[in-house]
């Protein structure tokens, strides 16, 4: 199980994590208005410095999250990068770890608590550390087809990482599980495959081509996405369609693999109870999982700007 780091930021201080107390009226415990991100920084095998991946791209977004909630964040994109880098240096991680940004919605002005409403209400930010290293799935997620719809981004901007739409995956997550699977894949209100709890979805059709929901639908979408649609074009030649994707394309799919921070790339071999192609890991989802591996660990130099390090601890 991951375990947090000993220091948080939190409230502009670097502080014990165990020291941070939060009043019951925060609102956002309430309401759900807080955004955040999920970022991950990998140990270099040769004993360099820890690397975080794509650190501007998760910073932007959160910036983006944060205006879409009206959360005023007192740091800027460098300060933001720069509180990041020294939590890690500071908790002395060597070791692959989790980043967890969150900015919350905090109070009303005193005496006038549970205002649902976004302006006036003042805000928060802080950020943990984790240590979660990443592992290897031996037989592939078993997903299932969730009866939850995604929530709509007409209903909660899903291009933004918002606390409280969370409560729609976690939904989908528990009847997954309950039915003996690992994670679900969610629908939109037109029946169209949108994305899975944590990650985005590729499907590789008999036909080798690949395709992944749009980025204008009702799913956020990720920056590993971006990473392996761009991967895939460099690298393999392969240019994924960005295209609705139908159930029936997921049943008959060759391969369907899920990207994300936290899973990094990782094979689907079964979905609704049913083996995806051979019911093992894919080649191309193999590959994938391969060169993102790589350049996670620095090992492509044509990606290094992917990657910022951490002062060595
Ligand atoms: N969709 C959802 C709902 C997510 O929570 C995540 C994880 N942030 C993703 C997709 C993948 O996004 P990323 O690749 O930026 O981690």
């Amino acid at each position: 199980t991951p375990v947090a780091t000993r220091l948080a930021f939190y409230q502009g201080q670097f502080v014990e994590n165990s020291a941070v107390r939060l009043p019951l009226t925060t609102q956002a415990l309430h309401y759900g208005t807080g955004v955040f991100e999920g970022i991950r920084a990998y140990a270099d095998p040769e004993g360099g410095p820890l690397a975080v991946f794509r650190l501007r791209e998760h910073v932007e977004r959160l910036l983006r999250s944060a205006r879409t909630l009206r959360i005023e964040l007192p740091h800027d994109a460098g300060e933001l990068t720069g509180i990041v880098l020294d939590l890690l240096d500071r908790n002395g991680c060597v070791g692959d770890t989790y980043i967890r940004p969150v900015a919350y919605k905090y109070a009303l002005a005193p005496g006038t608590p549970f205002g649902v409403r976004l302006s006036g209400v003042s805000s928060q930010f802080s950020v943990t550390t984790v240590a979660m290293g990443s592992y290897v799935p031996q037989t592939g997620l078993h997903c299932k087809i969730s009866s939850y719809r995604r929530v709509p981004s007409a209903s909660i901007p899903s291009g933004a990482k918002i606390t409280g739409a969370y409560a729609n995956n976690a939904l989908a997550v528990e009847e997954a599980q309950a039915d003996g699977c690992d994670d679900a894949l969610m629908l939109d209100g037109d029946g169209h495959l949108t994305e899975a709890s944590t990650s985005n979805v590729f499907v590789v059709g008999r036909d080798g081509r690949v395709a992944t929901p749009p980025a204008t639908g009702d799913l956020l979408p990720g920056i590993t996405r971006a990473s392996v649609i761009e991967l895939l074009e460099r690298e393999t030649g392969v240019v994924v369609e960005e295209r609705p994707v139908t159930v029936a394309e997921l049943a008959e799919a060759g391969e369907v693999f899920v990207s994300g921070t936290g899973v990094e790339i990782c094979p689907v071999t079964a979905v609704d109870h049913r083996p995806v192609g051979t019911g093992r890991p894919g080649d191309l989802t193999t590959e994938v999982r391969r060169l993102y591996t790589e350049v996670v660990r620095g090992r492509r130099p044509a990606y290094a700007s992917w990657l910022t390090p951490v002062r060595s601890a």
